[in-house]
């Protein structure tokens, strides 16, 4: 039984004691699949010598997160197109807009976005969206630039039944991660309506841990308690849920 854990910060702070504990504890849950996204350019080397420790195990993206959406951020984005240029990634992210923290840089976060997005298509790379307080943003950018080449995934979706379906229909599949765990999380009520098809699994660890660890630090290998939640609201067995999902991520990065 393999998982995969679409969205993992495994080159965080709080990972930099423990790292290839944490590592190994996914990899012996069975989650042996991990997409690591970036953040900006100043954890570009982290990932690279994670990805050198576990070549088997960890898969890149490369991407500007839009907090970290500065005054440089078109600096950061040529930092981006030349990583690009050297070497194979697995998708553009973590990308998108975010307006919980900051909502004065709104323009120049869906500039980036949106070159982002253009990139992703150059190289023909899914993305990894993140979007918070901000769906009808993101969905403005995303009808910009939608189209066949446009695929990925929307992380860490929380969305309504209806942002979804809008999700789903730019290509898009949606990452569910510890919030589906969640008491309030609202997204367990209308899952089962959505075609697992449209499924992937992920932890955005260290944060958003599932229930029981729920304020505590994530890590990759609760990605299983995930799938155990989704095993009950689909009516499946936790084998046909990470068979399903680790093959949907499969379509996505095309390995
Ligand atoms: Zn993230």
């Amino acid at each position: 039984m393999i998982f995969t854990d679409t969205h993992t910060h495994l080159y965080s702070e709080e990972f930099q004691q423990d790292s290839d504990v944490v590592i190994q504890r996914a990899i012996d849950a069975g989650v042996k699949r991990l997409f690591v996204p970036s953040i900006d350019s100043t954890y570009t080397k982290q990932m690279y010598d994670l990805e050198a420790k576990y070549p088997e195990n960890v898969f890149l993206m490369m991407g500007l997160h839009p907090t970290y959406v500065k005054d440089n951020y078109e600096e950061e984005i040529a930092h981006i197109e030349t990583e690009l240029a050297k070497r194979k990634f697995a998708a553009i992210g973590e990308i998108g807009i975010d307006l919980y923290w900051d909502k004065t840089r709104l323009e120049q976060q869906q500039h980036a976005f949106k070159h982002q997005i253009q990139l992703a298509k150059k190289y023909n790379l899914p993305i990894n969206i993140h979007c918070r307080d901000a769906f009808d943003e993101v969905f403005e950018v995303l009808e910009s630039e939608k189209g066949e080449e446009l695929h990925g995934i929307f992380h860490c979706f929380t969305g309504s039944f209806e942002q979804a379906q809008k999700a789903i229909s730019y290509n898009l599949k949606l990452g569910i991660g510890g919030v589906a765990t969640f008491k309030n999380g609202k997204i367990d009520k209308f899952l089962n309506e959505i075609d697992l098809s449209n499924i992937v699994l992920e932890t955005d660890s260290p944060y958003l841990a599932p229930v029981p660890y729920r304020g505590k630090r994530n890590e990759s290998s609760y990605t299983v308690l995930v799938a155990e939640k989704l095993a009950t609201i689909y009516n499946m067995s936790v084998e046909e849920i990470a068979a399903a999902t680790t093959e949907n991520t499969k379509t996505i990065f095309g390995f």
